[in-house]
Order: C-alpha cells, then sequence, then structure tokens
C-alpha cells in the first residue's frame, strides 16, 4: 500500500477520497485554489499545496503544478478524483513518466475511451450493441446524407463530448444544418475539437450504466447497473440502484457486456459502461467514463463494496480477492444531488455564502459534502452542495425515506433544487419507476417555485435577525416547516419589538 496519496482534486469528492485514505492509514496531500482556502479538503488533509487563482484552468487543470506538488510532498500516487484530469489521458501519461502511480487506469485505456468515436470502433469489435450511427466523424457535407440515413429524429453528438456539450437533438431535415453549425461551434469552445457524429436518437430513453472494477492482474468484474434517467440538460439529477425497471434477464446481458468492453481495453481501476435503453428493454453502448462517477455511492451502498478504497487498492497493485459471483446487490439505493441552484430559471447556478446548514442523519443515510456552515459556494465551479444518499429494503421505502431526509435537510442562505426534489419525490409515475431522460421537460410543474421553497430564505433572513436579537430559539426539531414557523415567530417578535 501507498504511503502517501496526492488528492487532485475539490469539494465532496477530495473529502470522500480523503476519508477512504484515511481508513487505509495512508496520508493525504491536498492541492487548493485561492478560492479554496478555506476548504474542507484543505483542513481534513495531512498536507496542503497552493496551486493558483481560482479559475481551474490555472489551478486544478495545470499538470505541471499537480505533478511538482506531488513531487514536493513526496506523494506516490495522485487520485483525480472526477472531472478536472481525471479523463486527461495526457496527465496519467505524465504521471507514469515521473514514476508517480495515476490511481485510474493506464494513459493508453483513457485515450481509447476518451474518444467517443474510437470507443463505438472498440464496441463494435467487441461485439457491444451500439446505437445505429456513423462510423465516425462527418464532414459538413456528409452529415445531411447520414442523417437521413439513418431516420429523423437524431442526435449529433461532439467526439470529444462530456458533461452533454456539444449534442443536438433534430427531429426535422430542415432544422439540420442550423444544429450541425451549433453542435459544432459549442464542441470546438468546450473541447477545441469541433467533430462530431450522428446517432438515431431512442426516444423516451432510460439511462443505465454499469459499474466495473479491474486490478492489474487481469480481473476485471462488474457492480450491477446504476440506473440516472433523471437527467437535466442532459446531466443527471437523480440516481439509484438498482434500476427500478429491468429485468434480471436484461441486468445480467448488461453486465457480460460490460465486462466485454473493459477486458477490450485491459481496464484496471473504477469505470463505468454508460448505456441508453429504450422502452422495450434494448440497450446500446452510449460511452466509457474512465473515472470514478459522481454517482458510486448508490452502487457503495447495495453491493457493501468500498470503490475508492478499491480504486487505491488496485492502483497500489493488489488483486481483486472475489469472484463475480460474491458481488450481490442488497436493497435499495437512491442519490440526490443537492446544487445551489433555481430550477425555475432553468437551474441556474445560485452561489453564495451558506450562513447555515444541517444535514439530515439517521439509519440508512449518507451525506457527501464539504459544505459547512459559513462556506461560500463560488462561481467558479460546479455549486454542488452535496450528494444525499439513502439506503433501504427497497424501492419505495428509499423513496419514503428520501422525502423525510430532504424535509430535515436546512440550507440557509443560498437558494436550492430541496423544494423541487421534494416534488420529484412526492409524484406517483416517479414512485411507478415510469422515467427516461425526458422526464423533467415533461413535468414542468415540478419546477414552479412554491411557498414552501421560500423557507430557508425567510428563515436565513430570521437567523441573522436573531443573532442580532437573541430573542427567539432556534427550532430544536429538525424540518422545513419548523423552520417557516420559527421565521415567523421570529418576524412576530421583531414586529413587536419595533
Ligand atoms: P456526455 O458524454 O456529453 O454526457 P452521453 O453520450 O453520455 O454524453 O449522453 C448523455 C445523455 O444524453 C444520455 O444520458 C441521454 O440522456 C442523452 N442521449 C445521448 N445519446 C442519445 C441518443 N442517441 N438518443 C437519445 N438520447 C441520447
Amino acid at each position: 500500500m501507498f504511503e502517501k496519496i496526492l488528492v487532485a482534486n475539490r469539494g465532496e469528492i477530495a473529502v470522500r477520497i480523503i476519508r477512504a485514505c484515511k481508513e487505509l492509514r495512508v496520508s493525504t496531500v491536498a492541492v487548493y485554489s485561492d478560492a479554496d482556502r478555506s476548504s474542507l479538503h484543505v483542513s481534513m488533509a495531512d498536507e496542503a499545496f497552493h496551486i493558483g487563482p481560482p479559475a481551474p484552468g490555472e489551478s486544478y487543470l495545470v499538470m505541471e503544478k499537480i505533478i511538482d506538488a506531488a513531487k514536493r510532498s513526496r506523494a506516490e500516487a495522485i487520485h483525480p478524483g472526477y472531472g478536472f484530469l481525471s479523463e486527461n489521458a495526457a496527465f496519467a501519461g505524465m504521471c507514469e513518466s515521473e514514476g508517480i502511480v495515476f490511481i485510474g487506469p493506464t494513459a493508453q485505456s483513457i485515450r481509447l475511451m476518451g474518444d467517443k468515436i474510437t470507443a463505438r470502433k472498440i464496441a463494435l469489435k467487441a461485439k457491444v450493441p451500439l446505437v445505429p450511427g456513423t462510423d465516425g466523424a462527418v464532414t459538413d457535407v456528409e452529415a445531411g446524407g447520414a442523417a437521413k440515413k439513418i431516420g429523423y429524429p437524431v442526435m449529433i453528438k461532439a467526439s470529444a463530448g462530456g458533461g452533454g456539450k456539444g449534442m443536438r437533438l433534430v427531429r426535422k431535415a430542415k432544422e439540420f444544418s442550423a444544429a450541425l453549425g451549433m453542435a459544432r461551434s459549442e464542441a470546438h469552445g468546450a473541447f477545441g475539437d469541433d467533430s462530431v457524429y450522428i446517432e438515431k436518437y431512442i426516444e423516451r430513453p432510460r439511462h443505465i450504466e454499469i459499474q466495473v472494477i479491474g486490478d492489474s492482474h487481469g480481473k476485471v468484474l462488474h457492480l450491477f447497473e446504476r440506473e440516472c434517467s433523471i437527467q437535466r440538460r442532459h446531466q443527471k439529477v437523480i440516481e439509484e440502484a438498482p434500476s427500478g425497471f429491468i429485468s434480471a434477464k436484461t441486468r445480467k446481458q448488461m453486465g457480460e457486456m460490460a465486462l466485454r468492453l473493459a477486458k477490450a481495453v485491459k481496464y484496471r481501476g473504477a469505470g463505468t459502461v454508460e448505456f441508453i435503453m429504450d422502452q422495450k428493454e434494448n440497450f446500446y453502448f452510449l460511452e466509457m467514463n474512465t473515472r470514478v462517477q459522481v454517482e458510486h455511492p448508490v452502487t457503495e451502498m447495495v453491493t457493501g463494496l468500498d470503490i475508492v478504497k478499491w480504486m487505491i487498492r488496485t492502483a497500489a497493485g493488489q488483486k481483486l480477492p472475489f469472484k463475480q459471483s460474491d458481488i450481490k446487490m442488497n436493497g435499495h439505493s437512491i442519490e440526490c444531488r443537492i446544487y445551489a441552484e433555481v430550477p425555475e430559471q432553468n437551474f441556474m447556478p445560485a452561489p453564495g455564502r451558506v450562513e447555515y446548514i444541517r444535514a439530515p442523519s439517521g439509519p440508512g443515510i449518507r451525506n457527501d459534502s464539504s459544505v459547512y456552515s459559513g462556506f461560500e459556494v463560488t462561481p467558479h465551479y460546479d455549486p454542488m452542495i452535496s450528494k444525499l444518499i439513502v439506503w433501504a429494503g427497497d424501492r419505495t421505502e428509499a423513496i419514503d425515506k428520501m422525502r423525510a431526509a430532504l424535509d430535515e435537510y436546512i440550507v440557509l442562505g443560498v437558494k436550492t433544487n430541496i423544494g423541487f426534489l421534494t416534488r420529484l419525490f412526492k409524484e406517483a409515475e416517479f414512485g411507478r419507476a415510469e422515467i427516461d431522460t425526458g422526464y423533467i421537460e415533461r413535468h414542468p410543474e415540478l419546477l414552479k417555485a412554491q411557498l414552501a421553497d421560500l423557507e430557508p430564505a425567510l428563515a436565513a433572513a430570521a437567523l441573522g435577525m436573531r443573532n442580532a436579537t437573541r430573542e427567539v430559539e432556534e427550532p430544536a426539531a429538525q424540518t422545513r416547516s419548523n423552520w417557516k414557523s420559527f421565521a415567523r415567530r421570529l418576524a412576530v417578535s421583531r414586529s413587536q419589538a419595533l
């Protein structure tokens, strides 16, 4: 096992990795930008190195700075987390040539899977089902004809794609060329590469992915599926394991396909093979993410395996000591991402100071976060406050637990999506697992802010007043409605005092 690991990330995932290291008795090194001086990952790590200004391009994304911090601290390995340098083959290669272990797959595996067109070719060779589409990138001249041949509706997708960028749905031929132009310019802006390919659009698709893990001795196992069909702007909001939809037969097939693909690139570490599924349970390979995913906790909850620890152990050369048939799923787990954002304004980020935060706790509740009372959610990074994860015996129970947990979640000072999530978990359709990636768009009523959503804002104002007047006790019970009445009481006592 390593003695010291550098964590090349920030936020909840940096905290998550540092916790795993502590449990493994490994020392940790944090890196931080100016905006993260008082971040939790910095105070939790044994050492911390300042790496520059807030902009990721000047700090977390600068490979030389990260390598330099690793060398100065004599860290033997780097965990990249997700985002930032996690899927950067050049960075993995740089670690390899500097004699630092990159906690993830080899630079070669990342290179092969990082480009969606190359990944499609590998999948084709490994006989993994693919969404019908073009064999490779298309020129402007070829594109229209290809779309017609595939048949509308089609998706235009960036070869270098990620995070839903450079992707366009086109329903009619006459809308095609405008959409092509937009997809190219978005891809160019986001990835510096404007090559695109075309795929058949799958109607009412579900997003189902398989977690895989490999060691450096040739063993690759899968940890079953996660369903991430509830998305906004092609980004996941709610994830669960197992899927509330697929049959045991489909589950088995998907696991086998994912392993076939992972073996084709001699995969090491944790990875995810993403599939898109139609309403008849036909599934097609979308892409492979060669890193730990945001939603890995739901798989941990149902399998009892600590994915981050296994990433570290396999990177250190340890063998996976179990076989496929040893891995079982138990119960049901759901994660939702709590964001500082305004759902009714197209999920616009709402950074600001979190005046007060109180996360729910109790049996089967896990909150992965790096936010504390007084923490500043900055506009420089993703405005995620936390990932709230529940585990229960079955899906219905897990939904009920999530509803109750959300009711206990108090975040004051910034706008959040908690009200929106609460409404979503109350919907009967969601309860019946009748979900697909267009669910949120089909339910505009979820986006309408309700009076209840204002509680935290009201209570934040009240909290500020309380600090000044010390007139009214903070509520002892921990639900959002308690906070609302607290705010009212305070407002009344204030007006009486005035
Ligand atoms: P990215 O790498 O940008 O996240 P993906 O290829 O993983 O892009 O696709 C992201 C999401 O976009 C999917 O989860 C799905 O909701 C939607 N999507 C992608 N391809 C298709 C398709 N061919 N048909 C329908 N929806 C699609």
